[in-house]
C-alpha cells in the first residue's frame, strides 16, 4: 500500500485527461492576445472560461498602472505587511473600497481565497456557529475548518432551510452565529436570494457574510454587487471578494461596516503570515476600481451577450443550469463525456472550463463559460458555432445534453 492509493479514482480520472492531446486541467497557453484571445497548443482560441467579466487584464489603464507600480516599487514585496509595511497601494485600494461599499472596515489579501481565511476563520472561534449554503467554495469551507467553529450547512440558495437550520441550533450555541452565502455561485451561475437571507438572519439576530468573488463589477450600482441590487448593502456585515476576475488583477479584500473588524488585521493569519499583495497586482486594482464603477457600459455589453449566448445554447438543445447571467453551465453526463465535449470544443477554437467532481457541487460535470464584456459579435459567433459543432456530435451518437 502506498500513500497514493487513497487517491485512486482521483489519479485514474486525471490519468485520462492527461493522455487528452489538450489537458483541460492546466491548459498550456502560449500568447495572449486580448482578454479574450489566446494561443494554446498550436490554435488560436476564443476564450469563454476566464473571469475575466469586464475584460480590464487588457486595459492600457490598468496595465500602465501596473508597469508604472513595478518601476516605482519594484516587483515583489518580500514579505507580510505587518513585518515589511504597506506600500501606497495598499492603503490607497482599501480607502478606495472603503468608499466604494460605505463600509468603514476594509482590509486587502494576497489573494480572494485568503480574504475568506482572513475574515472567516477569524471571526469565528469555537465557541461560534458558521451555517453555510452547502455549494460553498472551497475557501469557505477550508475558513470553516480554519476557525475550529462547528459548523452546519443549509441547502443551497433556500432561505427556508436556513430558517431552520437556525431554529435547530440556536439554544446550543454559546458565542456568535455567522450565515456564509455568496452573490452568484461560479459553478452553476445561479444568483443568492440575498433579500430572503438578510431577513431570516435578522429575525434569528445572527451576522452574515456575503462572498461576492464572481458578482462584483457585474450587478447592482457601480458593480456593487448582489447585495447591493438587491437593496440589502446596508444589512451586510462582512463582505469579501476578489481582484482576480472583474478586476483583471491578483488579490482579494474583506470588508464590513463593524469598525472594529478592520482593527483585527494582526488577528487574520491569512494577513499576517503571508507576504502583501505585489506593487502590480495592487495597482492594477486600484486602476481597476474607478473603471468597475463607471462601467455600466461594460456591464451592459457583458449582459448582452451573456443572454445571447444562454439563448443560444438553448437553441441548439442544451440546458443551461440556471437563468442568464454571466456564468453559463450545462451539465454534460460523465466525466469521459465531459473531456470527450471539451476537447471537441478546443478543436472548433473555443476554451471553456470543464469542472467535474469532486470541484463541483452535487457531482455536477459541466462545461462552463463565463462571458466577458470584451467579447466581441465574432466570439460569440465561434461560442454558438463551436456549441453547434458538439451538439451535432452528441446528437450522432445519442447523447442526450438536455437537462433530465
Ligand atoms: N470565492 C469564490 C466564490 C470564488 O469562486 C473564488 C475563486 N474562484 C474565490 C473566493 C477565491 O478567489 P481568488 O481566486 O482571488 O483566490
Amino acid at each position: 500500500m502506498t500513500i497514493f492509493d487513497k487517491f485512486r479514482p482521483f489519479l485514474d480520472r486525471y490519468t485520462l485527461a492527461e493522455q487528452m492531446e489538450t489537458n483541460p486541467f492546466g491548459m498550456p497557453f502560449s500568447a495572449f492576445t486580448s482578454p479574450t484571445r489566446a494561443a494554446g497548443n498550436g490554435r488560436s482560441l476564443v476564450l469563454a472560461g476566464t473571469n475575466n467579466y469586464l475584460g480590464l487584464t487588457f486595459d492600457p489603464r490598468v496595465k500602465r498602472a501596473a508597469k508604472d507600480a513595478i518601476d516605482a516599487y519594484g516587483t515583489g514585496t518580500t514579505g507580510s505587511r505587518m513585518a515589511n509595511g504597506s506600500y501606497r497601494d495598499h492603503v490607497s485600494l482599501e480607502e478606495g473600497l472603503a468608499d466604494w461599499l460605505g463600509m468603514p472596515s476594509v482590509v486587502v489579501t494576497t489573494t480572494g481565497y485568503q480574504a475568506n481565511l482572513a475574515a472567516i476563520a477569524t471571526l469565528a472561534g469555537p465557541k461560534d456557529l458558521l451555517v453555510i449554503d452547502r455549494d460553498s467554495h472551497a475557501s469557505i469551507y477550508d475558513a470553516c475548518t480554519m476557525s475550529r467553529a462547528k459548523m452546519v450547512r443549509f441547502a443551497h440558495n433556500d432561505p427556508k432551510s436556513l430558517d431552520e437550520k437556525l431554529a435547530k441550533y440556536k439554544g446550543s450555541v454559546t458565542g456568535s452565529t455567522i450565515v456564509v452565502i455568496e452573490g452568484l455561485y461560479s459553478m452553476f451561475g445561479d444568483v443568492a436570494p440575498v433579500a430572503d437571507f438578510v431577513e431570516v438572519c435578522k429575525k434569528h439576530g445572527v451576522y452574515i457574510l456575503i462572498d461576492e468573488a464572481h458578482s462584483i463589477g457585474v450587478f447592482g450600482e457601480e458593480g456593487r454587487g448582489v447585495a447591493d441590487q438587491a437593496g440589502v448593502l446596508d444589512e451586510i456585515d462582512f463582505f469579501t471578494g476578489t481582484f482576480s476576475k472583474s478586476f483583471g488583477s491578483v488579490g482579494g479584500f474583506c470588508a464590513s461596516k463593524h469598525e472594529d473588524f478592520g482593527r483585527l488585521q494582526p488577528l487574520m493569519r491569512s494577513y499576517t503570515f503571508t507576504a502583501a499583495p505585489s506593487p502590480a497586482d495592487a495597482a492594477a486594482a486600484k486602476a481597476a476600481l474607478p473603471i468597475v464603477r463607471d462601467g455600466d457600459d461594460l456591464r451592459d455589453r457583458l449582459w448582452k451577450s451573456a443572454h445571447r449566448v444562454h439563448q443560444g445554447l438553448k437553441q441548439l438543445g442544451f440546458e443551461p443550469c440556471s437563468p442568464p447571467s454571466p456564468i453559463v453551465a450545462v451539465e454534460i453526463g460523465s466525466d469521459i463525456e465531459g473531456i470527450m465535449s471539451w476537447t471537441q470544443l478546443i478543436e472548433s477554437g473555443l476554451y471553456v472550463n470543464l469542472a467535474l467532481p469532486p470541484t463541483t457541487p452535487q457531482n455536477a460535470c459541466l462545461l462552463r463559460l463565463s462571458l466577458s464584456a470584451a467579447h466581441t459579435e465574432e466570439d460569440i459567433e465561434t461560442i454558438l458555432f463551436a456549441f453547434g459543432k458538439l451538439a451535432a456530435t452528441r446528437e450522432s451518437m445519442g447523447q442526450s445534453h438536455a437537462a433530465e
